[in-house]
């Protein structure tokens, strides 16, 4: 399999998790910022670091930018030159992009210059940081579709301590499909039906968002 390359503009916390993250699983990254000092930061993390500013097409073609496989915009605050760069990019024929967000209407227009990606972090974040904070007992919460979670929920109900998956008939019960069960370190991914559930183990379940919503509800009882 060849290697995946990516390009990111903008070297700001976003963009730059982003790098470091594609580096670490064995990427190709060319990293663009307009800023010399943060381009240094990555100058001996990314595979290729420029000082350009990426509101500049000839600049954009001179780096070969439509040879990417997928291309990053984490400009954040410049909405006009966010803009602008998704618009070229796009027009240069990147097959990929990925477009940060800074608010809804932001969003929109990225949607419409042909982002692939439109991505809204802080509010994403926020979400989920809210969704913890509303339930104890539901440690981690993700996304599979609008109707359809994953989510980490502790087990603190008496009624379902020291019985067993199959005992509590849990599927159909609670229309949920348990995938992992978290004790203490441990992670047993595929969970024996047959075993007790003890106190303060979390289950990690697949199901419908009402679904892992009523079983959260019912451990924050
Ligand atoms: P973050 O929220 O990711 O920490 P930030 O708040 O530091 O980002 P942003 O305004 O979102 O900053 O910009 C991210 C980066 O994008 C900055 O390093 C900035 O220099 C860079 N940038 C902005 N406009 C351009 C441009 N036209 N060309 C290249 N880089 C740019």
């Amino acid at each position: 399999m060849t290697k995946q390359n990516y390009a990111i503009i903008g070297l700001g916390r976003f963009g730059g998790s982003i790098c470091q993250t594609l580096i670490a699983g064995g990427a190709e990254v060319l990293v663009i910022d307009k800023d010399e000092a943060r381009v240094n930061d990555y100058k001996e993390i990314a595979t290729q670091a420029v000082i350009a500013d990426a509101q500049d097409e000839h600049t954009l073609k001179a780096l070969g930018i439509r040879n990417f496989d997928h291309v990053v915009i984490a400009i954040g605050e410049d909405i006009q030159a966010s803009i602008l760069v998704t618009l070229m990019v796009k027009e240069l024929g990147v097959k990929y992009v990925t477009a940060k967000a800074q608010n809804e209407y932001h969003a929109r227009v990225l949607t419409k210059l042909g982002a692939d990606k439109v991505v809204h972090p802080e509010r994403d974040m926020g979400i989920r940081i809210g969704r913890n904070l509303l339930s104890k007992n539901m440690l981690d919460y993700l996304d599979l579709s609008p109707e359809i979670k994953v989510a980490e929920i502790k087990i603190t109900q008496k009624t379902l301590i020291g019985k067993s998956l199959s005992e509590l008939n849990f599927r159909k019960n609670f229309a949920l499909n348990v995938i992992a069960v978290r004790r203490k370190e441990e992670v047993e991914i595929s969970p024996a039906p047959s075993e007790a559930l003890k106190l303060n183990d979390s289950l990690l379940v697949v199901g419908y968002k009402k679904d892992v919503e009523r079983f959260s509800q019912l451990m924050d009882r």
